[in-house]
């Protein structure tokens, strides 16, 4: 498992998930809550699954996202080469939750 981290905007501390809820098959709020008791920020967060990048190779029938365009394809090969973001920190962590 990867040890992504969320990181705090305010002091740059590490930030946890303290609860998250599915409203929908392609979004999940997640609240957050900084771990620096100095700082203690809490935050909504939002996870939505918008485009797809690859088809899936057990495609659901219910599953219906549009297609990336090739220029947001470029723009994720480029994001895969720079360091973990906030979507890799929320896929990572929704998941193992
Ligand atoms: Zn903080």
């Amino acid at each position: 498992m990867s040890t992504y981290k969320l990181v705090c905007p305010h002091c740059c501390s590490r930030l946890r998930i303290r609860t998250s809820e599915g409203t929908h098959i392609f979004l999940r709020i997640a609240y957050l809550q900084c771990l620096n008791e100095a700082c203690g920020w809490c935050v909504r967060a939002q996870f939505e699954m918008t485009h797809e990048m690859s088809p899936s190779g057990m495609p659901n029938p219910n599953v219906h996202l549009p297609m990336a365009p090739i220029a947001m394809r470029r723009e994720a090969m480029r994001a895969a080469d720079d360091q973990p973001d906030l979507l890799d920190v929320l896929d990572t962590e929704v998941l193992s939750a």
